[in-house]
This record gives C-alpha cells, structure tokens and sequence, in this order.
C-alpha cells in the first residue's frame, strides 16, 4: 500500500508544497521586514515634518523651557519620542528625559546627516533609552540655515512585534493553504489511482488464468479507453485460448490414435513427448524426461540416433525392439532441435516376406526337377518324330528352357537371400572377371555386328570380391546389352574414384522409357515384354545383378535415354568389407 502510486504521488506534491511554502516564507520575511522599516521611517519623517509649524515660534521666541513641555504633552499622546537639538548637538527639548541630563548628540549619525541638510535615518541602540531605537531627524530651516534638527523616534522592537505577529498569521494562513491543497490533492489522486488499482486487479486476474475478467470503469477519459481496450484484449485472448485448447485437444487425440509410435527427444536425447502406441513399443507406462536408451534397448536404434544427431538429416531404418521389427523414421527438427522418430512396425510383412521367399524357392527346387525331366524327355522323342510332332516339341523344348532359366533364377536369388548366406570372398582382378564375362558374347556380338569395347582407365587395383558372383553380375548386364542393342556398340569402362571402383556398361541399343527407369530392379519387371520374351528374357537378371552388388557393399545405378542407349554404373568399395 505504502509503494502505492497514490501515496507516492501524495507524498510528493506535498513535499513539493510545504517546501515552496516554507520558501515563500522565508524569503518573503527580508523584504516584509524592510518595508515595514520604511513605512515607520516615512511617518516618523512626516510626524517631524508636521511638527515644524509648531516648534519653530518657540524657537524664534527662544522659549526653550516652553518647547519642552510642548514636546513632552505631545511625545506621550503619540507615543513617540521628540527631541529638538540646536545645531551644535545640544538638546533643547526631550518628550521623555531631562535634557540637562543629556549628552550632546552632534555626532549621532542621523543628526550628522540632518545638519547636512537632508533627512537624516537610523537604527541603532540608544544611550539615553538603552535600547534598539528607530530614528529620523529632520532639519528646521530659516532663510537656508538650519534652526534646530527635529528628532522623532519608535522602540525598534515594536516593528519587532509587528513582524512577529505577521509572521505567525501569514504561517497559519499558509500550514490552512497547505493542508487543504493536500487534502483535494488526495481527492484527485485517488480518483487517478483507483481505476488504476483496477486495472491491476484485472492484469493480476489475468496471468492467473481467468480469462473471464472484466473491468468497468464508467469514465470517458484515457482510463475508460485503456479499460474498454483491456477487456477487448481479454476477449480476443479468451477466443484465441479457447481455439488453442481444441486445436491441442485435436492434435493431442490424433497423436494418441495413431497406430504408429512416435516420439520426440531433444538433442541430449532426452525424451520429450511420446504418444500411447509407443508407450506400448517400449512396454513402459511413463517414458517422458528419461533417456532413449533407458526406454529402447536397442543397438540399432543407438546407432541410428547417432547418425540422425550427427547427420542433422532425416534417417530412415530397420530397428528390433523387444524381439519385433519397426520401421523407424527420424526427422531432426533444425527450427527446435529436437527429433521426430515414427516407428511402424513391419514385423508381420517381414513374416509374409519370409513366407513368400520360402514359398518361392520350394516351388522352384519342387520345378527343378519334372522340368529337367521334361527336357530329356522331349529330346528323345524328338528324333523319332515326325515332322510335325519335331515343330511342336521344339516349341515344348524352347519353353522347358525358359522354364528351367526362370526356376534357375529364383533359385540364385532364394540362395542369396538366405540368411546364411556368405560370399566367397578372395582377391579378385576385376579385369579377368569382365574378360572372362565378355568371351562369352563375343560370338553373338560378332553375329549382330556390335564391338564391344573394354576401356581400362587406370591401374585397377585387386578387391576382395566373390569371383564367381561378379561374372553373375556382368554376365546378366553385358547379357542385356547386348539383347537390347541392334546396332552400334558396347563400351565397358573401368575407373577408380576415391575409394570405390567404378564399372559402367554403355550400349547403344533402344534405350529404357523413364517410366520404366525406378522399376527395373524390381523381380519379373520388363520393360518390353515382347522383346524380353522372344529373347528369353526371365525378368530377374536385374534383381540378382543388384542382390550381389548389395552384397558387396556397392550400388547400381542406370541411366537410359529411349532409342538411344543405357548405362549401367556398378561401384565397388576398394578396401576391404565386412562380409555379408
Ligand atoms: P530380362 O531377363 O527381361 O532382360 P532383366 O531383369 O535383366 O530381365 O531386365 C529387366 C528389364 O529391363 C528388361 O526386360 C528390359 O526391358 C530392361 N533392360 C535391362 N537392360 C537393358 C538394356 N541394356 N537396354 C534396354 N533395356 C534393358
């Protein structure tokens, strides 16, 4: 209350006024003091002048005993002291002592002053009275001769008691001034301070929470404005809060329905929000302000939090919490850094996966067999045939191979994707493998009038590589080249780069459609079906070629314009890798 703006303001405008009053006051009482000085000179002046009339037929009659007495009756009416002294300072006449007991006043200042001609004035103590007097002499003069000096004079302490008293009625007068200013002052301040008071009150309501608040302050100035300004501010808060509150509550049951787990950590990896599917994940109830490796006991998941904090990317990968398989995606948030983790478990197609895998190879060893059979059978028949059994069993025969070629397949890829499955791994001269891959079309490209071109750019180095499997893989991609390409040529380069051996196969042949480009890899995808077809094509060379540079740590790529010709990028690491 104290620290209150009416009390400051109080406090200070009446520190303000008692100061400038006791000012006033005390520079006023100088000149007050003065100018009663002055009026009591100017009267004593007057009354001396006003006695010449009378003094001088005494003086002219040298009736001295007589002027005596004259001013002795007049001194007691008026109350003021009258003495006449001849020029030489001797008192001829006193109102109030016996002037044969009187010294000689020649040398009194105002006397000095009055015997020079002019009106002589003095405040000074008083031999003859003992006291503080207040003088005027004033010289009677005949013919320009001064006669005799008139002399009136006051007690000083009557102008003493007159300003004593002054001071305490003008003292009154202004403590009466100052309180009743202070008092409207009050009025004012608080009639300033108490809307105020209530706009507090409201704020304070406010920053508690209630929005519902509202102030009334029936007043058309600055504070009726601020009031009406304060209560539509509260209004738009309460509208804005209450659409904040349903949109969070939208959010908050939307992340609570996904299916998926997410979770968000800061970049210390202290988890800041989790919604119920992920609680579940991690079988904890309360996840919030731990570790994420309190909660994910994962090494895949450690690794992939490391790469995303490290790589301020978004990562994508397989992680295996509590013996299932999520699918986890990790966004970092570069505006709050913080990641966003979805987990989406994956572990039931992984299952079909398997199943479908399975189901595939069994289906192809169960095939191997009858189809080999079928093979042996048709080539014996077939030199006993007649004409036109030998035509149809040709046919037979051409699709038993494709059969056989696809069964094959499958099972290359069914072997690869084993979970066993190892390379054999040993030093391998790259340029061998692709000689030996190329000795092999040699013939065909010769019969089609294609060159085939090998372009070793620098000294290659060995890798440690699966042999058998790389002339798999160049085999299917110089198999296509040279499928695919009617005229012109087939370049195969080698380079190194960095750390990775760079292999590119480039034919001049009809080119691969840009629809057709991200599907390729994919098993049993043709771009051109009739064409893959008549040239036996199975639709897996592209599927086993990627297999085995994935298990070589590598990447294929291709580039392709339609009508004019493909490339194929295959890299493999120089050094050395783990083994699959
Ligand atoms: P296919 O046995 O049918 O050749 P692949 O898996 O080896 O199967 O290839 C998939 C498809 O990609 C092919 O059917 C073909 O349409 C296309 N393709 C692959 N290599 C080439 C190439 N060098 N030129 C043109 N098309 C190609």
């Amino acid at each position: 209350m104290k620290r209150s703006i009416f009390f400051k303001l109080l406090f200070g405008f009446s520190l303000i006024v008692i100061v400038l009053a006791g000012l006033i006051l005390l520079f006023a009482y100088q000149p007050m003091r003065n100018y009663f000085i002055g009026i009591s000179f100017t009267q004593l002046e007057r009354l001396a002048v006003s006695l010449e009339p009378s003094i001088l037929p005494y003086i002219d009659n040298a009736h001295f005993r007589e002027l005596d007495a004259f001013v002795k009756s007049t001194g007691q009416k008026i109350d003021t002291r009258i003495t006449v002294m001849n020029p030489d300072g001797v008192v001829i006449a006193d109102s109030e002592n016996d002037i044969n007991t009187m010294e000689n006043h020649r040398f009194r200042i105002e006397m000095q002053k009055a015997l020079a001609g002019e009106t002589g004035t003095a405040i000074r103590y008083s031999p003859t009275e003992h006291r503080q007097m207040l003088y005027v002499a004033v010289p009677l003069r005949k013919q320009n001769k001064v006669l005799c000096v008139v002399r009136t004079s006051i007690p000083f302490h009557n102008i003493d008691e007159l300003l004593r008293t002054m001071k305490r009625r003008v003292g009154w007068a202004t403590c009466a001034t100052v309180s009743i200013g202070i008092l409207f002052a009050a009025f004012f301040f608080l009639g300033f301070s108490m809307p105020l008071r209530e706009l507090v009150r409201a704020s304070r309501r406010v920053t508690e929470g209630d929005l519902g608040v509202r102030v009334s302050l029936k007043r058309q100035d600055e504070f009726g404005k601020l009031a009406d300004s304060f209560n539509e501010m509260t209004n738009r808060l309460h509208l804005f809060f209450n659409a904040l509150s349903a949109k969070n509550e939208e959010f908050n049951s939307i992340i609570s329905s996904i299916r998926e787990g997410l979770l968000v950590f800061d970049g210390k990896g202290r988890i800041l929000m989790a919604n119920k599917s992920f609680n579940e994940i991690a079988g904890m109830d309360q996840v919030i302000g731990k570790h994420f490796y309190e909660v994910i006991r994962s090494p895949e998941f450690s690794d992939l939090a490391e790469k995303i904090l490290d790589q301020k990317n978004a990562v994508t990968g397989e992680i295996i919490i509590r013996n299932r398989i999520y699918l986890c995606s990790a966004v970092y948030l570069h505006t709050d850094e913080k990641i966003v983790c979805l987990f989406h478990d994956i572990t039931e197609l992984r299952r079909l996966e398997r199943v479908k895998k399975d189901f595939v190879a069994n289906v192809s060893h169960e095939l191997k067999t009858p189809l080999t059979a079928i093979k042996g059978f048709v080539e014996t028949v077939m030199d006993s045939a007649d004409k036109e059994t030998q035509r149809h069993l040709e046919i037979v025969g051409r699709n038993t191979d494709r059969l056989i070629r696809i069964v094959d397949d499958l099972l290359t890829l069914s072997e690869m994707e084993e979970k066993g499955f190892v390379l054999d791994l040993a030093e391998v001269d790259i340029k061998e493998v692709l000689k030996n891959a190329l000795s092999f079309f040699e013939q065909k490209a010769r019969d089609k009038g294609l060159a085939l071109v090998l372009n070793i750019m620098t000294e290659v180095p060995a890798i440690q590589a699966d042999r058998y499997r790389l002339e798999q893989l160049f085999i299917n991609l110089l198999d296509n080249a040279v499928k695919y390409t009617e005229h012109g040529s087939i370049h195969i380069t080698v380079k190194t780069q960095e750390k990775v051996l760079v292999i590119e196969i480039e034919d001049t042949g009809i080119g691969i459609s840009e629809e057709h480009l991200p599907r390729i890899f994919e098993r049993f995808y043709v771009a051109d079906k009739s064409r893959s077809r008549k040239s036996g094509g199975t639709g897996l060379g592209l599927a086993i070629a990627k297999h085995i540079v994935h298990l070589h740590n590598g990447t294929i790529t291709v580039t392709s314009t339609s009508g004019q010709g493909t490339k194929f990028t295959v890299t493999l690491p120089i050094s050395r890798f783990p083994s699959v």
